[in-house]
């Protein structure tokens, strides 16, 4: 019998992990990517899109590594773009995946093909190609096409230039020097690129208008996001009598209210009820007047903008629009996009209506790590894909989904337009028990107690959890031990498995 053919569209973090899983399962499996070569958003390029010349990650290295392949140890907490690009190739030569991989296909068209197949057209060479495939993979990630908002109401009366995060690269100084800048947005994009703008610009107003939650990258030498062990997860960390403690005790007194104790930044939301914003350096540059904090914007006029509460407008040289983007396939027709919208994807991976297409890199936690979830997520595709597994049937998928989008409205009633919102801690715990890969936390509680304590109590979440089962073998012997790496601020040695 004629072996299977998939398709995975895009190079990035999530494509290489998607091939990588398809071809472990034995499938005939090639990867597609339009660029000249593998990174996605952290190939640095001159021109539009992807990472810019000071980017480091944000989230902290724990949250990185490959499950069964670490990042090495001389990485840095936050290692810088064209680092987290090295990892990538090393990890695509240590799993023989670069005869996998075309470079320069772009994709032009995906459409039902004959038989149930796909068929997808590529641009490469100035050619189109055409070519049927029995399942597809989207990795395509959520940062290739901007929500640019220069031309809705009320920018679309401002008369100063404008840009889009996806077109920054360095401080220019036609656009940024000695201007009064106004940046859009309360992520980490925005709060990196207010604390890098503000030691060329005039002055930085940096407007969020729902408010944000900020969170200390360091908590002395050691990451703040590998402080919750996994015992956090067994709360659900939301907003309970657990974390209703916290916050009162030790967050709001040494952090101020919403981690920052800026008043215009104060979030609408409830602590992990929205995303939260890693790069609180942009606090220290409002305590020197470098960044100014504003509210929403309460109207344009030419170059002046009013901000909520204010009489007096100010006069802006140019808006940087730190807004995100959007969730959008330009090779895929309004029927198709319709059905592959967030909403409509069965565990936030397989559209409803379109049997053997899926995406992985889809989601986006609350704090943690996209990679880390798209390693999962290619799990789970390369599962069903090779037939291991089957998904319930469409009517049964409908009725999780309305389940699923009731109690995420719930959750997080402020972030309508970031639907890809998951939390760490349940989403991979989710995937991995659909996987069977979840740590056999009951079985170790009798058979191994220590170490049971240990990752429950003692460590932050990591990729290796999901290679640990019992801790019986050598190779969830070597998991365990890499995972007992992550532990901040300990001996480590003396916990190692020799
Ligand atoms: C500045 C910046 C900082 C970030 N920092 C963090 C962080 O700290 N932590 C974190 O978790 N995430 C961060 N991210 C998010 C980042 O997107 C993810 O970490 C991760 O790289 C996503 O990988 P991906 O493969 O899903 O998507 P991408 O990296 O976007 O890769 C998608 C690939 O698909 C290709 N492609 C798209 N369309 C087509 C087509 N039609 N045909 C062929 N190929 C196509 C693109 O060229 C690209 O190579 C950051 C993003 C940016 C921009």
């Amino acid at each position: 019998m004629e072996k299977k053919k998939f398709a995975v569209i895009g190079g990035g973090w999530s494509g290489l992990y998607a091939l990588k899983y398809l071809l472990e399962e034995k499938l005939d499996a090639r990867l597609y990517e339009r660029e000249s070569n593998l990174g996605g958003v952290w190939l640095y390029k001159e021109r539009k899109g992807g990472v810019y010349q000071s980017t480091h990650v944000t989230s902290s290295k724990t949250y990185l590594h490959a499950s069964d392949f670490p990042l090495p140890d001389e990485t840095p907490h936050f290692p810088k773009h064209d680092q987290v690009l090295e990892y990538l190739n090393s990890y695509a030569k240590h799993f023989n995946l670069w005869s996998y991989m075309h470079f320069e296909y772009d994709i032009i068209k995906v459409d039902k093909g004959r038989d149930d197949q796909w068929q997808v057209t590529f641009q490469c060479d100035g050619k189109e190609i055409k070519e049927d495939f029995d399942g597809l993979v989207i990795t395509t990630g959520q940062h290739q096409t901007a929500n640019d908002l220069h031309h809705v109401e009320p920018f679309d009366r401002f008369t100063g230039t404008t840009s889009h995060s996806i077109s920054y690269k360095k401080p220019d100084d036609k656009i940024h020097r000695d201007k009064t800048i106004l940046i859009v947005g309360g992520g980490e994009t925005a709060s990196d690129l207010a604390v890098e703008l503000s030691t060329v610009a005039r002055r930085v107003y940096m407007s969020i208008r729902d408010g944000q939650w900020f969170q200390e990258s360091l908590f002395g030498d050691q990451p703040a996001d590998i402080l919750f062990p996994k015992s956090f997860g067994f709360f659900g960390l939301y907003n309970n009598i657990l974390t209703k403690i916290g916050w009162t005790l030790f967050i709001r007194p040494f952090w101020g209210e919403g981690g920052t104790g800026i008043a215009e930044w104060k979030p609408r939301c409830q602590l992990f009820h929205g995303f939260i914003n890693k790069s609180r350096g942009v606090v220290n540059k409002v305590a020197s007047g470098m960044v100014i904090p504003k509210r929403q914007i309460n109207s344009i006029k030419e170059q002046l903008v009013t901000f909520d509460n204010e009489e007096k407008p100010v006069h802006i040289d140019h808006i940087l629009f730190c807004t995100g983007y959007r969730w959008f396939h330009s090779f895929f027709n309004d029927n198709f996009r319709k059905e592959t919208k967030i909403e409509c994807l069965y565990q936030l991976i397989f559209p409803v209506n379109l049997p053997n297409l899926a995406f992985v890199g889809s989601t986006r936690p609350v704090f943690g790590s996209i990679p880390s979830l798209a390693e999962l997520q290619a799990r789970r595709v390369a599962q069903v894909f090779s037939g291991r597994d089957c998904l319930p049937s469409p009517t049964n998928m409908s009725i999780w989904l309305q389940k699923y989008w009731k109690r995420h409205a719930q959750l997080y009633p402020y972030e309508g337009r970031l639907q890809q919102l998951v939390n760490q801690f349940e989403y991979s715990d989710f995937l991995a028990n659909q996987l069977k890969v979840k740590p056999r936390l009951w079985k170790l509680f009798f058979s191994q107690p220590q170490k049971w304590y240990t990752i429950y109590f003692q460590s932050p979440w990591t990729p290796f959890l999901f290679r640990m089962n019992a801790i019986e073998t050598n190779d969830e012997k070597l998991a365990y031990s890499r995972h007992l790496k992550c532990i901040p601020r300990r001996d480590q040695r003396s916990l190692l498995i020799k």
